[in-house]
């Protein structure tokens, strides 16, 4: 069973469903070549199984020619809840971390190309990397923090969570209002521009101010 780790508690919460949402900033929306969502933006499924810790290394699959990166902030949910309102959605955030959400990108414009759904190109051994998360009550985000990727040490990705479209409450909202959420479900909440293709042997690290550092290398 795969658990998140939680700074300086001994607790570690085995991770239910890891939903992600799609095109949640606006820069990145267009450099895919999409438009910018007017209303909730997508989501999509990873497992439990494809999350490593950061320091572990990213397993390249052999069967595809276009492994992206995408930094995003990662939400855990610490209790039931369905249909929430805005008070309950903030209740049910307890923890946040940096994640990476990998993602094969050939895989994904072929499927999308077809109308065929995404999976193969989001799920992969190793295609979720996890930092440390950081309990709510020792540090609330307030939308000023820095999120950086670098690919060795060249910066990718860079911004501040407030150029979210939908902000952590509001993606609880609009995603308990479709599934009930129970402790241990973790939550993507999508990446900033920037997103770039890595090869074998490349380092990458990245952080979200006040919150953590993500580091691994691709295999
Ligand atoms: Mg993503």
């Amino acid at each position: 069973m795969k658990t998140v780790k939680i700074k300086e508690t001994r607790e570690e919460i085995a991770i239910g469903k890891v939903i992600c949402v799609g095109r949640n900033y606006a820069e990145h929306a267009k450099e895919m070549g999409n438009e910018v969502p007017e209303e909730f933006p997508i989501i999509f499924l990873k497992t439990a199984t494809c999350m490593i810790n950061s320091g572990e290394n990213v397993v390249h699959p052999l069967y595809s020619q276009n492994l992206h990166h995408e930094i995003e902030l990662v939400l855990l949910i610490g209790k039931t809840v369905k249909n929430a309102d805005e008070a309950e959605a903030k209740e049910s955030i307890i923890a946040y971390a940096v994640g990476l959400d990998m993602t094969l990108r050939d895989l994904q414009f072929a499927s999308r190309e077809k109308g065929d759904p995404w999976t193969l190109a989001k799920v992969f051994d190793t295609s979720g990397v996890l930092s440390e998360f950081v309990l709510k009550e020792q540090y609330k985000i307030n939308g000023s923090e820095k999120i950086v990727l670098k690919v060795n040490n060249t910066v990718k990705q860079s911004t501040t969570l407030n150029t979210m479209l939908f902000n952590p409450v509001e993606i609880v909202k609009n995603i308990s209002a479709r599934m009930t959420l129970e402790k241990g479900d973790l939550i993507f909440t999508g990446t900033p521009a920037g997103v770039s293709k890595v090869v074998r042997g490349d380092k990458l690290s990245g952080y979200i101010e006040n919150i953590g550092n993500i580091e691994t290398t691709i295999i």
